[in-house]
């Protein structure tokens, strides 16, 4: 690729210091500075003075009253002062050293100008001048620069870039692409980003530019998910079926039609030779601990060992006990490592992981330090996997030979980051949940009626239910958290005990207390736990049935659904109340959302969308990748539809070989790595 390989210092006037500047953008070749787009444009429609603002930037246009007069003053330094009507107003313009701009103003005729405006003085400090010239748009691009390069110096050798190479630039899109969907050329692309001369120029340029950096994006997704199609390198795990089906029907309950699709859809990639990488989204209490635990028990009969891995101690240990109930009856050996566990304990796990001693094996992130080593990992479940850092999976994927991995979530992903961040993993879906359930009956209260919590709670332990109060982190210092907590533990002693029982549960407790306090809330010893966040994930206690959340609107939507979803896991009738005294629209919005729904789906949405409402930071934060020009979340539509493109493309020409998909092969095989930095 021709302007991929020309650098930068080709251009005349960039020396050693401004090509260190420019290279501080990222902008390494011409490529680059040409692709290297304006973050936004000033606003440069005509205003009239009565709208104009006192220093802020207008553009007025009038009848230039008077002959222009530059003055000299100091030192190289001179003053051009032009006066011109707008509206019946005379006003005063003045250019600093800019004394050419004379000939742009000739009484009598119209001009625009674009400038500050000075509220007092009524005069306008001149930046500059709209004429018909075509180098001068009537729209101003705007860069992201930072202190060492001017906006000036880069629009000027963006300017020389484009007059110098334009004829170079190729079109990556294949033409049929490009007329489906009326996309401009590469070429107009760039010309239309960087000097638009209306906003419908830059509209169009835009919406292309969108497209088309969507697409690479997902092309790049797509020869990821080929290479792992051709790559016939992943295990066969060989598994029993007659074995796998008589685990299911001991089981105390049916699968659910959701459960039973996935599983087959999880075993039949195991038994193949492509390596699965799948993600397994399903709604809290969807059931997705049973579905894991039936692929472990497969690839232990293909004679593998499996691990999984959970975010905390508490997980890790619930998980440890059910699965321990499910499988040791079938003589498997179940084993868990954690990270409180003495030096001595850990040594004899894990030489009994390396013997090939443990079948399945449950733990934190415990599980991938170096002194772990596994026999022959074969399958390898992630719990709540965002929780999990990209390499803290990859590090537990490299303990086996290739194993293949199921990642889990509750927390629901929308498709648009099921396409961007997930989109090299296959997806499966439980979307539906175990029978006879009952949807949670959500509340909010204003913190002063907290007397009516009081009331509820009382009735629901007079019926025998069980009850989490979750406390949030409310300060950068644990010991206030803490105090938090201890309050409200003491109010509900104060009100209930001892004729219920009260138990507290917090981060800095020492893991053995914890794991007491879970095993007595789970034996129902315990009938309120009083909690901070700890109990956030995974925890499934089925005869739990009431949540109350203080200070509910200092948790995310996700998050809210995730600990709403700690209840309502039996078949009784469950219930949620928050706590909160919203301070703002959105706030309060977000309350009356999960009092309405219990659909994550759709809470997992709006969330997305009250955090990343365009802005940049709100997307970070949301886990989706960083583009440039597009938003992933306002521009769904147009992501979407490359998406499609993207994947049809591959499927028509997996290894891209046509002739019409020359340029993108090209393309993609430079800047690969590049796209490849999406995770
Ligand atoms: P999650 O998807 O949130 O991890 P779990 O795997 O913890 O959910 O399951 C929630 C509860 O539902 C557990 O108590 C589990 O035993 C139960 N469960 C799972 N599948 C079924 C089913 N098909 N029918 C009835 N109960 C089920
Ligand atoms: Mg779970």
């Amino acid at each position: 690729m021709k302007l991929q390989e020309i650098p930068v210092s080709v251009l005349p006037g960039v020396g050693p210091k401004r090509l260190t500047a420019i290279e501080s953008l990222g902008i390494k070749s011409i490529y680059d500075l040409l692709f290297y787009f304006p973050f936004r444009y000033e606003d440069m429609e005509v205003k009239s003075l009565e709208d104009a603002v006192d220093q802020e930037k207008i553009l007025l246009k009038g009848i230039v009253a008077s002959d222009p007069v530059v003055a000299h003053f100091g030192y190289k330094k001179n003053r051009l002062n032009v006066r011109i009507l707008v509206e019946n107003e005379s006003i005063m313009v003045t250019f600093f050293n800019q004394p050419w701009l004379k000939d742009k103003f000739e009484t009598g005729n119209e001009v625009a100008v674009y400038g500050k405006w000075d509220q007092n003085r009524r005069a306008l400090t001149g930046m500059k001048v709209i004429g018909d010239s075509h180098s001068e748009g009537a729209i101003d691009s705007v860069y992201s620069v930072n202190k060492s390069i001017h906006q000036k110096t880069l629009v000027n050798l963006i300017k020389q870039a484009f007059d110098t190479y334009h004829q170079d630039i190729v079109s990556v899109i294949p033409i049929e692409i490009r007329t489906k969907y009326q996309l401009l050329e590469d070429e107009q692309i760039v010309k239309g980003m960087h000097f638009p001369k209306d906003e419908q120029e830059s509209e169009v340029a835009r919406r292309s530019a969108k497209f088309r950096e969507f697409f690479l994006f997902e092309c790049g997704i797509q020869s990821v998910k080929a290479k792992d199609r051709q790559d016939n390198d992943g295990l066969v795990e060989d598994y029993n079926r007659e074995f796998v089906q008589e685990f299911l029907n001991d089981l105390p309950f049916d699968l659910t039609n959701a459960q039973t699709k996935v599983v087959d859809e999880i075993l039949s990639d195991m038994s193949s030779k492509h390596h699965m990488n799948r993600l397994l989204q399903g709604d809290v209490g969807s059931g997705k601990t049973i579905v894991a635990v039936i692929a472990m028990l497969a690839s232990v009969t293909a004679g593998f060992q499996a691990a999984i891995m959970a975010p905390t101690e508490i997980l890790a240990q619930q998980h440890f006990e059910k699965i321990s109930n499910l499988l040791t009856p079938l003589k498997l050996r179940v084993g868990i490592l954690t990270g409180s566990q003495t030096k001595k304990e850990h040594d004899t796990i894990a030489q009994n992981i390396a013997d090939g001693k443990i079948n399945v094996i449950v733990g934190t992130h415990a599980l991938i330090q170096d002194s772990v080593n596994f026999k022959n990992l074969g399958f390898i479940v992630i719990d709540e996997q965002h929780r999990f850092g990209v390499n803290q999976r990859k590090a537990l994927r490299e303990k086996g030979p290739n194993p293949d991995v199921l990642a889990m979530t509750a927390t629901p992903i929308p498709r648009t980051l099921a396409i961007t961040t997930y989109g090299d993993m296959d997806v499966s879906r439980i979307d539906e949940l175990p029978s006879g359930r009952k949807p949670i009956q959500t509340y909010w209260i204003r913190s002063q009626k907290v007397e009516q919590m009081y009331r509820f709670v009382k009735k629901q332990l007079e019926d025998h239910a069980q009850v989490y109060v979750v406390t949030p982190l409310i300060s950068e210092s644990e010991k206030i958290d803490l105090k938090n907590a201890e309050l409200i533990f003491d109010k509900f002693n104060e009100l209930f005990a001892p004729k219920y029982k009260i138990g507290l549960l917090h981060g800095q407790m020492p893991n053995d207390e914890k794991e007491s306090v879970m095993d007595d809330f789970s034996a129902q010893k315990i009938d309120v736990l009083v909690s901070t966040t700890v109990i956030e994930v995974g925890v499934d206690v089925p005869n739990a049935t009431v949540m109350v959340i203080y200070d509910a609107n200092r948790f995310g939507l996700s998050q809210l659904h995730q600990l709403r979803g700690r209840v309502g896991r039996g078949d009784k009738q469950s219930y949620c109340i928050l706590i909160a005294d919203p301070k703002n629209e959105i706030a309060l919005e977000r309350m009356k959302i999960l009092t309405t729904t219990t659909d994550g789906f759709v809470l997992a949405e709006e969330d997305l969308k009250m955090r990343g409402s365009g802005d940049l930071l709100g997307s970070k934060q949301s886990g989706l990748p960083d583009f440039k020009v597009g938003n992933p979340i306002v521009d769904f539509n147009i992501l979407e539809t490359a998406q499609q493109e993207a994947e049809q493309l591959f499927k028509d020409d997996d290894a891209i070989e046509k002739p019409e998909n020359k340029v993108l092969k090209l393309f993609l095989s430079v800047e690969f790595e590049q796209l490849n930095n999406f995770d």
